[in-house]
């Protein structure tokens, strides 16, 4: 098994890379997250090199990219922190649905202004009383003449407040637990829809928002594919994004633990670097041993993904463990940075709150756990 990238490869990696330092980097992330700021400049420059339209067919103005060269699109932009990746890719697997599921007047509306960087996409499945029981939900759509009307409680959808956002919205079209799931666009301006911004420790900079649908109205044809087909969509949708968490988790990690590296060395106690305590330096060579693991398990499903395969299982694999070695190296950066971990411009303190939501986002790890388990016939 050759475990190098192609050259291919490694110079998309360089130049992603190339384009983080130069064009995001810490001191800009590290405002936006303290201002809660949407970095439209930056997602307008990745709208301008194309790279929205990474999982969108050649035929319909993208990229076209397989799953392998999208990992390492998102280890990169989550390099210095996972909101910024979850800025860029929110948009992103809607754009997927609607450019494998949706009507032609669907893709003609909604895909070349995305591409362009005029329309942004956000995910609502959460509700309140349906989160890791996501096909529990409530939230109505019933057929009324040519219109749907919408009524329910959604929350947790991260940024459906940002302006000129297209919700894909899960609905209940029918008491069927799976096949009674349906999946819409709805315009965040759309009469009948409160947002509200929700004030979370973590996607300060994307947002995320409670929704109340009060009689809200949208054409019939709004609908993505058919009737009872939303969970199906999704689920589709939802191997892409766990593949991406995974992969952004282990390229917030990696700069997490240098950071550690870079901070141990340059810092003296006792007339020494930290660097030189064994206790410290095991921690870290134990965290680098998982970081490399993590990031075997995601290229491991993305290829498996690539070559048409099911990856359900390797892409869960990749979820958790990322998550949890992503938690473990920010835990311990906070440690070894002592105090100074406490201050924002250190960015370990944004590396932790982030990593831990990396736990319960795009599915806890228990369910992770629960997926794993299942595919390996218990
Ligand atoms: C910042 C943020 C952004 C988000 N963005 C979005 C978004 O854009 N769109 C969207 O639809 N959702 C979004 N979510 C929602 C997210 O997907 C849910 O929070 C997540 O699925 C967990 O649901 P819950 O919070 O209701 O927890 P619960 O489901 O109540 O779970 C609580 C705990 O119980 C555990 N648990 C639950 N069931 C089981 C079980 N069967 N076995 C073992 N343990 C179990 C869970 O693992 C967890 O540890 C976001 C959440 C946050 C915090």
């Amino acid at each position: 098994m050759d475990f190098r990238h192609t050259q291919e490869q490694q110079d998309w990696k360089a130049m992603l890379h190339a384009f983080m330092e130069k064009e995001v980097g810490r001191e800009y992330t590290r405002e936006h997250d303290a201002n809660r700021e949407f970095p439209e400049d930056v997602f307008q420059k990745i709208a301008a090199n194309g790279w929205l339209g990474l999982l969108v067919p050649e035929e319909l103005g993208g990229l076209d990219a397989d799953p392998v060269m999208f990992a390492i699109f998102c280890e990169a932009i989550a390099k210095y922190s996972l909101d910024t990746a979850a800025c860029i890719m929110t948009s992103m697997f809607t754009a997927t649905n609607i450019a494998h599921n949706g009507s032609d007047a669907q893709k003609q509306e909604h895909l070349q202004p995305f591409l362009e960087g005029r329309r942004k996409f956000s995910i609502s499945i959460s509700e309140p009383e349906a989160g890791s029981d996501a096909a529990g939900l409530k939230t109505r759509a019933v057929l009324d003449g040519d219109e749907w009307v919408f009524n329910g409680n959604k929350v947790f959808c991260s940024g459906a407040h940002l302006p000129g956002t297209v919700i894909a919205l899960l609905a209940r079209t029918s008491e069927d637990r799976h096949k009674g799931i349906s999946l819409f666009l709805l315009p965040n301006d759309a009469p009948g829809v409160d947002i509200r911004k929700l004030s979370t420790i973590v996607r300060r900079s994307l947002g995320t928002t409670e929704i109340f649908l009060t009689d809200c109205r949208v054409p019939r044809d709004n609908i993505i594919g058919d009737v009872g087909e939303g969970w199906t969509y999704v689920n589709q949708h939802l191997e892409y994004e766990r593949l991406s968490l995974a992969a952004s988790y282990v390229g917030n990690a990696r700069t997490a633990l240098d950071d550690t590296i870079k901070y141990t060395k340059e810092r003296h106690q006792f007339g020494r670097p930290l660097s030189s305590f064994q206790v410290l330096k095991h921690r870290m060579a134990e965290n680098e041993c998982e970081l490399q693991a993590a990031r075997l398990l995601v290229y491991q499903a993305a290829t498996k993904m690539a070559h048409g395969e099911r990856a359900i299982k390797e892409v869960s694999m990749a979820k958790v463990y990322a998550a949890d070695v992503a938690y473990k190296i920010a835990f311990n950066g906070m440690q070894a940075l002592g105090g100074y971990a406490q201050l924002p411009e250190y960015d370990m303190e944004r590396y932790f709150r982030e990593a831990k939501h990396g736990m319960v986002g795009g599915g806890a790890n228990e369910i992770q756990r629960t997926i794993i388990a299942r595919e390996m016939g218990l």
